[in-house]
């Protein structure tokens, strides 16, 4: 019976990870015009400088790649 308990508590460990680690939806691309998309601007999580052409927002806050916004 413990061992059903604990393969029932594994799988739902399983099933939790994979519907936490699911893409975020919200990701969009900044409004970019001509003036603006050479700008740069930090990465919120690494710090790492993009231009408004290569960045990601997510909450108001800029982001390198989606892999920063997921982190
Ligand atoms: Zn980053």
């Amino acid at each position: 019976m413990l061992k059903i308990l604990l393969l029932a508590a594994v799988l739902f460990a399983v099933y939790y990870f994979f519907f936490r680690t699911k893409p975020i939806k919200e990701v969009k691309r900044p409004h970019v015009t001509p003036e603006t998309m050479d700008d740069m601007v930090p990465c919120a999580k690494c710090g790492t400088y993009v231009t408004l052409d290569d960045a990601y927002i997510s909450g108001g806050r800029y982001f390198c790649s989606t892999h920063c916004i997921g982190a």
